[in-house]
């Protein structure tokens, strides 16, 4: 059973509660793997750590694996579970094995690199990553995992650090319904929604469709605070009125106050969505799709990097429009 939502990570649940078996795949390969409960995690970030931390206080066996094994030796402290040295130890005898890596390159490390998670998958386990990264690695991993005779699951996810440590994830998957349903019991102990889009890469396709909104949106709620602030209007009062409007949105909910503040030490990193727009944009030209604002935007976070505002939040864009906004 998982945590109620936004409940907060106690060490001391964890030894109360009883693992959950989940129910599996149903193909013979799956039949004959019958232990079903045990979870590797790979890397244990500002995401991956609290989503692990939310298997471990549910109850589920976890083995966790992590580049910076002082972080893998923290977690077991907090929550318990085996601390693995290599992704391939922390697979090995795992039926699910969920990553939360950085980029497609450090997928392709984790998975198939020496020492990779690939080479201990057992017939029928399934591999799930949270990682953002191409649709085209999700496509080759899907493919590499088939021939060896297991799953892959694109699982890539939206709420930031805040829905991962409070459990309110949104994850987009691709792949096979089956791997996709035995799964779900294990996505609900850190997410509020989970849906299949369609077949092995749909997931990345569906966050890029995520970062393609948030982008502009930002450079526009950017905008329109800059332009409020010139005309010599009173912000607080302004976002009153029009977040009550059809101008609403999260971002301007929850980022509009701390933009005009200059407070950009927090949430989604530049560096990321620099990332994830590189991603967008290529499959945006593969498929001949014109992005004439998230190409700018793009720009624009490559001059914030430049600025030195790499690990900024995305929010940050105010910053190139308002010399009044100074990053605090
Ligand atoms: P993070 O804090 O930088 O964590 C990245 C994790 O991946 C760390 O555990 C890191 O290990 C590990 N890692 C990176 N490269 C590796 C490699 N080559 N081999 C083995 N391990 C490696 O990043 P995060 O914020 O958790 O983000 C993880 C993923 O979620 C990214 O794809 C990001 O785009 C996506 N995402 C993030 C957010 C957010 O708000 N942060 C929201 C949605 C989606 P070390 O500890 O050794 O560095």
């Amino acid at each position: 059973m998982c945590l109620p939502k936004n409940h907060l990570l106690d060490r001391s649940e964890v030894a109360l509660r009883a693992p959950k078996p989940i129910p599996w795949t149903p193909n013979k390969a799956a039949a004959a793997n019958a232990d079903v409960t045990k979870i590797a995690f790979l890397g244990l970030g500002v995401m991956g750590y609290p989503m692990a931390g939310h298997l471990a206080a549910a109850g589920y066996p976890l083995q966790v694996y992590n580049r910076t094994q002082s972080k893998a030796a923290e977690f077991a402290r907090q929550f318990g579970g085996k601390q693995a040295a290599t992704p391939r130890d922390a697979a090995h005898g795992a039926s699910i094995v969920i990553a939360c890596v950085g980029n497609d390159d450090d997928l392709r490390q984790v998975t198939l690199g020496s020492d990779g998670a690939f080479d201990a998958m057992g017939e029928g386990s399934i591999f799930v990553d949270h990682t953002t990264t191409s649709a085209s690695i999700a496509r080759t991993l899907y493919n590499e995992a088939g021939q060896r005779h297991f799953h892959f699951v694109d699982a890539p996810v939206s709420g930031g650090q805040a829905g991962a440590e409070n459990g309110q994830l949104s994850v987009m998957l691709g792949g096979d319904e089956a791997a996709i349903e035995t799964i779900r019991p294990i996505l609900d102990c850190y997410a509020q929604v989970a849906e299949r889009i369609g077949p092995a890469g749909s997931g990345q396709l569906t966050k890029m469709v995520n970062q393609i909104c948030i982008a502009g949106l930002l450079q526009a709620l950017a905008e329109g605070l800059t332009f409020a602030t010139a005309a010599g209007l009173d912000t607080r009062k302004v976002l009153k009125v029009i977040s009550k409007g059809a101008a609403q949105s999260w971002q301007m909910d929850n980022r509009a106050e701390t933009m005009l503040r200059g407070e950009f030490d927090f949430g989604f990193a530049v560096d990321w969505m620099r990332k994830d727009l590189t991603y967008v944009l290529e499959e945006a030209e593969r498929n001949e799709v014109p992005l004439p604002v998230t190409q700018l935007v793009q720009q624009y976070y490559a001059d914030l990097q430049e600025r030195g505002g790499g690990r900024w939040d995305t929010s940050s864009l105010i910053v190139r429009l308002d010399p009044g906004v100074t990053r605090q």
